[in-house]
């Protein structure tokens, strides 16, 4: 609630210094304290406490996001694990990408059939029609090219495969900003889709902005986008997967999260909102070796702690 304490001019001074609070603080403070944050933090915590930790916005208090505005990149490239995911993390961000007239592709690592088994159709029956569904979404983002589908059955067994493929695509099309889920997103195959783009980056010359998006949880945001002109599209976009809205309503849920988002900025500033977490290649590439060697820790104290219960 706003305590009315003046008359135009006070408001006039008072929404000036919100906004000069909310904008420009944030870009004087948060690039110095996102580095400390990643050089202390991401290090040597815990991988599950640090899922927990993002997963309750806990880093809200000192990592402030930053309003990014597309263009991104000259040439922007969404790794998307399963067709769907580069709508709900990302469709606003591409979009917006694709309206100011710069190149943006899609990468679709998986065949997206797994569990093929209870639906009655074969496993490249499924991955057609969610390709397809892919197409469309594809379509309504404004891109002129259907994205590119790699149709892996398991991302962790084509580790070398995969990440040659995304390196090659990366490389022919000068990419310089991708976007990715999360490094620390629920899903495996959205933390194998870290390890083959880091893997692919190792062999990139060039600096590449790496945007980490969400879709099975909250990202640690150091960035934010409003979408409020790509709202509709995105719409469209979440819509043209059926298959995958029908087990769970991603439209709905996402222009949820999207809308909830939009509390990062001031009010009046903006109605709907994606956050990413945002690196440069060279410390992308650091952070996926970190968290994947705390995760094989984790793994092994889990194992180890449960062959202990059961002696
Ligand atoms: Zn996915």
């Amino acid at each position: 609630m706003a305590r009315h304490t003046g008359g135009p001019a006070h408001n006039m001074i008072y929404y000036y210094l919100r906004r000069l609070y909310r904008l420009v603080f944030a870009l004087a403070y948060s690039r110095t304290q996102f580095k400390l944050f990643l050089g202390a933090s991401l290090g040597d915590i815990n991988q599950r406490m640090l899922t927990l930790a993002s997963e309750a916005d806990y880093f809200a208090g000192f990592v402030r996001p930053v309003p990014i505005q597309a263009p991104f990149g000259k040439s922007v490239l969404v790794v998307a694990p399963h067709q769907d995911d580069e709508a709900i993390g990302c469709g606003g961000a591409l979009c917006l990408q694709t309206q100011t007239g710069s190149a943006a592709a899609i990468v679709m690592l998986q065949d997206g059939a797994d569990g093929f088994e209870t639906t009655g159709m074969t496993r490249s029956q499924l991955t057609e029609l969610r390709n397809e569904e892919s197409r469309q979404a594809a379509k309504a983002a404004g891109l002129t090219e259907p994205p590119i589908f790699l149709d892996h059955a398991s991302l962790s067994d084509s580790l070398a495969a995969a990440s040659e493929q995304v390196r090659a695509i990366i490389a022919g099309r000068k990419v310089d900003a991708v976007f990715v889920p999360f490094i620390l997103d629920a899903h495996p195959d959205h933390r194998w889709a870290n390890i083959i783009l880091a893997e692919a980056l190792k062999n990139i010359t060039w600096n590449v902005r790496v945007l980490g998006y969400e879709v099975w949880g909250m990202c640690i945001p150091n960035v934010v986008l409003v979408i409020d002109t790509a709202i509709e599209e995105k719409r469209k976009m979440l819509d043209c997967f059926k298959w995958a809205n029908t087990a769970v309503d991603y439209t709905n849920s996402t222009i949820g999260l999207n809308m909830f988002h939009s509390r990062m900025l001031g009010s009046g500033l903006c109605r709907y909102a994606e956050r990413f977490f945002e690196i440069p290649r060279q410390e992308y590439i650091g952070l996926v070796e970190r968290t994947r060697a705390s995760a094989a820790s984790s793994a092994a104290a889990e194992a180890a702690t449960n062959s202990q219960a059961r002696n």
